[in-house]
């Protein structure tokens, strides 16, 4: 079973081209897929879809063998990296991790091994007692995943999350994120309109044009059949 299934999604904003045409993706257990594409093309919308920030219109959004289309992005189990990470700039580190266990009124002594196992295998355990102002790029995407473990999330998912940072950071960022994703082994769906972070995170690359998918390939038989 895949973990996350989109049989014939279709998205219409009004009553004009439909935003999302009739997409069908599978993403297996683990694994790393990019829905890339020029701006307009759909991706983002296709991720808010699979979160539960926007209606379906047509189609089934399966979560493993769950029908999501009506559950509330909360019911979801699914956890949203944002561009700008979203941290709490007056908490800890520690305080940011434990947040959603804090909202889920997680018992304190499971909360701290949760927050501590989190930390240690994001190489935080250093840096708890830090505030995000004086966390580099990549320690604050680290703790934004960390908030993301915590909950024991089916999947992340990413916006975009380094189109605001400089190529030097960008390119960091992104080894980090490969590396993290892969020791994890969480199923990552991952938006991008940058070619270079498809071909280099992806196991698989959904290429998207005007919310049709055109091509839906490992990076090497991309580059071999583009
Ligand atoms: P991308 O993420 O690839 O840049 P989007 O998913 O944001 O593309 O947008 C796909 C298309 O849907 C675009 O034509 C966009 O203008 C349109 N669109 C997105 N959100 C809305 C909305 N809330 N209302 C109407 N049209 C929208
Ligand atoms: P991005 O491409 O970074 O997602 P956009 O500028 O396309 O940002 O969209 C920003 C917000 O505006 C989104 O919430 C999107 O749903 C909404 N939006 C985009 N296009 C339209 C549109 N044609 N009509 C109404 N809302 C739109």
């Amino acid at each position: 079973m895949a973990a996350i299934t989109m049989n014939h999604i279709v998205k219409q904003y009004g009553d004009g081209f439909p935003a999302v045409n009739d997409i069908s993706i599978d993403v297996a257990d683990g694994e790393f897929m990019i829905l890339v594409g020029p701006s307009g093309c759909g991706k983002s919308t296709l991720l808010r879809m699979i979160v539960g920030l926007e209606d379906i219109t047509s189609g089934d959004m399966m979560i493993g063998d769950r029908r999501v289309n009506d559950l509330a992005p909360r019911d979801r189990n699914l956890a949203m990296v944002f561009q700008n990470y979203a941290l709490y700039p007056h908490l800890t580190v520690y305080e940011n991790i434990a947040f959603p266990l804090r909202l889920a009124k997680t018992p304190e002594a499971e909360l701290d091994k949760l927050v501590r196992d989190a930390s240690a295998t994001l190489e935080l355990d250093e840096h708890l007692d830090r505030k995000p102002g004086n966390l580099s790029g990549g320690q604050r995407q680290r703790v934004a995943m960390g908030r993301a473990i915590v909950r024991q999330s089916d999947a992340f998912l990413f916006d975009e999350p380094l189109s605001n940072l400089d190529a030097k950071l960008r390119g960091q960022m992104r080894t980090e994120i490969a590396r993290l994703q892969k020791r994890l082994g969480i199923t990552t769906v991952y938006v991008t309109h940058d070619q270079t972070e498809a071909m280099t995170l992806g196991d698989r690359v959904a290429v998207l044009k005007r919310g049709i998918l055109q091509q839906l390939a490992t990076p090497r038989e991309l580059y071999e059949n583009p």
